[in-house]
């Protein structure tokens, strides 16, 4: 039993916390605090009374988080804010004395750059507090971390190739919209793509490399590398892979609005005069944009997440493909979000389990592929994301 403060009232913040109130033989005590209060009682009221207290807090701002860690004396933070409020959270738990668990990597707010340096270089600290901080704890980072570790554990003696292959076959009904917050998924896929081979990054053009993929009970769909950050730490702590890729599925529609935000300059970061006052492109569009945290009423279709892994056992080439697919519909109806708030915010509240039950607890800084897959694994299964496995299958790699 713990006490847990969910940071970020979002589309995945709303599912963090309708995931942890049904778990409260580990919750005993919930608070959800972000920057717009209202947000967040608008969720404590849809859970039920009582269940889940709600506070307003600037997470920019580590004197106002400290402030908020100790009147509440959380066991854990669950920081489902945006990547650029992750060190100011952690600089907080340092101080209160509280354990961190977050979805995404650091980002500072003028450079659209994703890496774990800022956030490894925590280690020491945590480490010498007693304070254990998970990283990447949605689903890709997160489960995709967590399917490799399994994969590495249970089913390879080395595993040589690694695909983790997203697809998105959903249709939310509208021209463009994002499935998470527009301004860090545009920053996300915009950028250059790269992935691992041989020991070292191979740098591409954005979406240079594609190809269909077949996903189960989907079909074929036009996948495309990018960078993602599992990739940073996967490779670190799986030495033996020789390549490790990220695929996304993209619709032309899609892409093409994205091409347009570009060469227009809406997806911009650096500030700008606007009528005297001074905006950042991205984040006027993201204002302009549907809500992610809304697009999920008329969601249909459904997510296809997995790792396609290739390498050795018993000194024969094996391949093994884990995914879950997860349906928009389902995940609304039981939370009022749609398919990838729900996919980010369900493995954030079994992370925290892992935590509340000591089964991940040691400090440090560390990403989920360093903890015990197994327990982790069995709970997808009960918190609604069924994984299925196959082996020897083609990989179409
Ligand atoms: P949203 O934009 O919907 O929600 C973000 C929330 O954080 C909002 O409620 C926002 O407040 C709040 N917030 C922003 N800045 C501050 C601040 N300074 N202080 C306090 N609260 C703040 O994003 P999502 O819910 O879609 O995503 C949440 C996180 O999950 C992101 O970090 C994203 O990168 C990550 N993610 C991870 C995935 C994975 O698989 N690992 C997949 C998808 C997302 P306000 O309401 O006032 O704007």
């Amino acid at each position: 039993m713990g006490k847990v403060l969910i940071i970020g009232a979002g589309g995945v913040g709303t599912v963090v916390a309708h995931k942890v109130a049904q778990n409260s033989n580990v919750f005993d005590e919930i608070m959800l605090a972000s920057r717009t209060k209202s947000k967040c009682d608008a969720i404590a009221e849809k859970i039920g009374v009582n269940k889940i207290k709600t506070a307003k807090v600037d997470a920019d701002n580590v004197d106002d988080l400290v402030q908020l860690f100790k009147s509440f004396q959380p066991d854990l933070v669950i920081n489902v804010a945006l990547p650029y409020q992750d060190l100011t959270i952690m600089d907080a738990c340092l101080i209160a004395g509280v354990n961190y668990l977050d979805t995404a990597n650091y980002e500072p707010k003028d450079e659209a750059k994703y890496e774990y340096s800022w956030q490894w270089a925590y280690q020491d600290k945590f480490k010498a507090a007693g304070l254990t901080a998970i990283l990447g704890c949605g689903f890709d980072p997160g489960v995709t971390s967590v399917f490799t570790a399994y994969a590495a554990k249970h089913h390879f003696d080395e595993i040589h190739e690694l695909d983790i292959v997203d697809c998105n076959a959903g249709d939310h009904g509208k021209a463009f919209a994002t499935n998470f917050n527009p301004e860090i998924n545009i920053r996300e896929v915009t950028q250059k793509g790269k992935y691992w081979q041989d020991g070292k990054w191979v740098e591409t053009e954005p979406h240079e490399i594609h190809k269909p993929l077949n996903y189960p009970n989907i079909g074929a769909k036009e996948s495309y590398v990018i960078y993602h950050e599992e990739l940073e730490s996967l490779v670190k702590n799986f030495p033996t892979l020789k390549r490790a890729r990220f695929w996304m599925t993209f619709g032309q529609e899609y892409l093409t609005h994205l091409r347009v935000i570009q060469n227009i300059g809406m997806a911009r970061i650096d500030p700008i005069i606007y009528n005297g006052v001074e905006i950042v492109p991205i984040q006027f569009l993201k204002a302009v944009l549907p809500d992610p945290g809304e697009l999920g009423e008329n969601y249909t279709g459904e997510t296809s997440i997995g790792c396609r892994i290739k390498g050795i056992k018993d000194g024969k080439v094996q391949t093994y493909y884990v995914y879950n697919n997860c349906s928009h519909e389902a995940a609304y109806k039981e939370t009022g979000a749609q398919g990838v708030s729900y996919t980010t915010g369900v493995p954030a509240t079994i992370g925290a389990m892992m935590f509340m039950k000591g089964l991940w607890r040691k400090p440090g800084v560390f990403n989920v592929e360093e903890f015990n897959p197994d327990p982790f694994m069995e709970e997808l299964n009960k918190q609604g994301l069924p994984w299925h496995e196959l082996f020897n299958v083609d990989l179409e790699m």
